[in-house]
């Protein structure tokens, strides 16, 4: 590894980020203007994805369903726009301390429109949006699993996701040839809502990686009462499913096939999961 690449992954291990990938643009070919990297930096040559783990904790409250609080802040707001926001910073400061720009990104959702005009015949309506989930296939991290979430081989589907893009030229990470995902469908099993189907799929390629994932319906789970909630940073963003039924199941699905690395002493779910039905009625889930 050279010498840059080696003394910054050093770096982002000091300040506590649990996951690096590093993409060359070239992996962004084929990306629409409005969501590629280039168009915010032109000059970029490595997009830099952090990734910071949602504890396992975390998602005890909603699990248990007695604290929704816990994770609306550990999990969401406060773990993507104060500790991994400032895991990114630091990376950002480190990579201009060494004479490189870096531009640090936030989640983006990729579905809001543009808000503005173009100010240059060549140049996309702002704003652009970076697919911060899609950044990270690229940048070796994970895969998209049946659930539609991204899933890393240390956490399943339990963190979230910032990125630097940056005029440093770093050694790549190679993209994930593990497969994660078992295709076990518990996640569209679990769902009392129906809404991700176990029968019909379609399969996801990104730079040549292919994944299949579950067709999905987002509108049933915007209104989902089961651990979802709105997007956290604009309405028109697919809804916020990491601490809902059909991912801890996944977290539950995962460590029982031994397929992530980040293990513990004891199972995930403990007892018969609650669910909520449309009208918001609950109940139990027989299978632990
Ligand atoms: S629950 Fe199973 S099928 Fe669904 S995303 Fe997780 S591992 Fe894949
Ligand atoms: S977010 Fe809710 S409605 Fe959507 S798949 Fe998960 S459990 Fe089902």
């Amino acid at each position: 590894m050279d010498e840059l690449t080696q003394a910054f992954r050093q770096f982002a291990q000091e300040k506590r980020a649990d996951l690096i990938g590093i993409a060359p643009i070239e992996r962004f070919e084929g990306v629409p203007t409005k969501n590629h990297p280039c168009s915010i930096f032109p000059e970029t040559k490595s997009v830099i994805v952090i990734g910071k783990r949602i504890t396992r904790g975390t998602l005890r409250g909603l699990e248990e369903g007695t604290q929704f609080d816990i994770y609306g802040q550990y999990g969401l707001s406060w773990l993507a726009d104060r500790m991994l926001a400032m895991t990114t910073i630091s990376l950002a400061t480190w990579i201009e301390d060494n004479q490189w720009e870096a531009v640090p990104v936030q989640d983006l959702p990729p579905q809001v429109p543009p808000s503005g005009v173009a100010v240059k015949p060549d140049a996309p309506a702002p704003n652009v949006m970076v697919d911060v989930r899609d950044a990270a296939i690229r940048a070796g991290l994970g895969e998209v699993g049946y659930s539609g979430e991204v899933l890393t081989p240390q956490f399943g589907p339990r963190q979230r996701f910032q990125i630097i893009l940056t005029d440093a030229v770093l050694e790549p990470t190679a993209l994930c040839e593990t497969s994660v995902c078992t295709q076990c469908k518990q996640c569209a099993a679990s769902c009392p809502l129906d809404a991700i189907s176990a029968d019909e799929s379609e399969t996801v390629a990104v730079c040549g990686k292919e994944m299949t994932v579950g067709k999905i319906n987002y509108d049933t789970c915007r209104s989902c009462q089961n651990g979802a909630g709105r997007n956290p940073n604009h309405p028109a963003g697919l809804p916020d499913r990491l601490g809902a039924l059909c991912n801890r199941t996944c977290v539950h699905s995962l460590e029982k096939a031994d397929a992530v690395e980040n293990t513990f002493a004891g199972e995930f779910r403990k007892r018969p999961a609650w669910q909520k039905d449309a009208t918001g009625k609950a109940s139990l889930q027989g299978a632990v």
